[in-house]
């Protein structure tokens, strides 16, 4: 069983009453819906119940859209776009780690109470969570990736000195590994740091010194020997970067949970990810944000990965949401909701990628990831449907409530 992430919970009962309920399954949307809260968990789901509950308090919602808690399977908290990374340069310890506050802080304000961060922060973080003593997402860390010498996740710079952040990095931001000897001895160090969760690199990437997304990452056997390292603990998932084709069929037969970008895929990797039951985490946000715009030189690869994820939504890869936020701003996690639907998805379909399919991946849905019995109440009101208008959700002024274990972390309303 993957660690769950606790927060606080509210011990008071009470309940929600009057929005359109979407559950987080694929099942139809419940219009003038409640549920009731106690102790952090829920312990009804449904049609509006047309009676008192003698001291419950009784929270009306009529209007909005209520939905789980999101989930985003690939976020970087400690990255931040705030400031240009020359800027950054100049950081104090401690300015980064404000900065990573208000990241986590953004992106429950976004509607996301669980994240998957995918290298960078470290579990001090998800410790402090869980005391209630800093607002942000229940976590599933990373903290590192793993790549070859030289490769995606490699910072070394060519004269051996290595850049500002890989310098003040309290733990180890990355993990090169060479020889299945590396890998299993890379793998545990990450464990016994606190891992949730091994990324590993299947191919190059942007933005690192010495490589590009057409390069190779991590051979099979290194992906298929973290799988089993795994294997034997918790239950914790392999997540493979995976830009180029032959990659992501590495790591798809190397055993990773989960393909993250997948922007290649030929119908033969897709096939065998529909085989293996890999999740697809396609983080369109990152890939066409602004700035990174048609004319660049990159927008043939726009157009390509775009119809590779295009491909494989239609061929029926299961997908779930991520945004790769620390490139995309944190804070507008939702905007990949409409990215998934220009992608294929229905807009219902778009929501359970980001909510029980998220938590699925993540292996938390018996605790997460849809609003039924039993079940924490991580719950998200909208004022928007995310059905008639997916595009709106990116607006944060769109999340008016939201609420991690019963306990409301945003109100815009004043209901809670
Ligand atoms: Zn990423």
């Amino acid at each position: 069983m993957a660690r769950l992430p606790g927060t606080p919970v509210a011990t008071e009962p009470y309940r929600l009453v009057g929005a359109t309920l979407l559950d987080g399954t694929l099942g139809d949307p419940v219009p003038d819906a409640e549920i009731e809260v106690d102790h952090g968990r829920i312990v009804y789901a449904g049609p509006r119940r047309r009676r008192d509950l003698a001291g419950v308090r009784v929270i009306d919602v009529a209007g909005g859209h209520l939905m789980p808690g999101f989930v985003d399977a690939h976020v970087h908290l400690s990255m931040s776009t705030w400031d240009p990374v020359e800027t950054q340069r100049a950081w104090f310890p401690e300015e980064h780690v404000v900065a990573a506050l208000g990241n986590l802080r953004s992106t429950v304000d976004a509607g996301v109470t669980t994240a998957r961060d995918l290298s960078g922060l470290t579990p001090g973080y998800r410790s402090r969570i869980a005391a209630g003593d800093v607002v942000g997402p229940r976590l599933h860390l990373a903290i590192a990736m793993l790549s070859p010498t030289g490769g995606h996740a490699d910072p070394v710079l060519a004269n051996g000195s290595l850049p500002l952040w890989a310098e003040r990095a309290t733990t180890p931001g990355w993990a090169v590994v060479d020889t299945v000897d590396e890998v299993v001895k890379a793998v545990r160090a990450l464990v016994r740091t606190g891992a949730d969760v091994v990324k590993v690199c299947a191919s190059g990437g942007m933005s690192s010194p010495h490589d590009d997304p057409s390069d190779r990452g991590l051979p099979e056997e290194h992906v298929a020997a973290i799988v089993a390292e795994m294997g034997g603990r918790q239950g914790q998932p392999v997540a493979a970067h995976a830009q180029n084709d032959e990659g992501a069929r590495a790591a798809v037969l190397g055993g990773v949970a989960s393909i993250e970008h997948g922007y290649e895929l030929s119908d033969q990797t897709i096939a065998l990810m529909l085989d293996r039951g890999t999740v697809l985490v396609p983080t369109l946000s990152t890939l066409l944000r602004r700035g990174a715009g048609e004319d660049d030189p990159a927008s043939a690869r726009r157009t390509n990965a775009r119809e590779s994820i295009r491909r494989a939504i239609a061929a029926g890869v299961p997908v779930a949401l991520g945004t790769d936020a620390g490139i995309h701003v944190h804070g507008r996690n939702l905007t990949e909701i409409g990215h998934l639907v220009r992608a294929g998805l229905s807009p219902l379909a778009a929501v359970h990628a980001g909510t029980l399919a998220g938590a699925r991946l993540l292996r938390l849905d018996d605790q997460l990831g849809s609003l039924q019995a039993g079940k924490l109440a991580d719950f998200t009101v909208t004022a928007v449907d995310p059905l008639a208008r997916p595009d709106a959700l990116a607006e944060p002024d769109a999340i008016r409530l939201v609420a991690q274990g019963g306990r409301v972390m945003k109100d815009l309303d004043a209901l809670g």
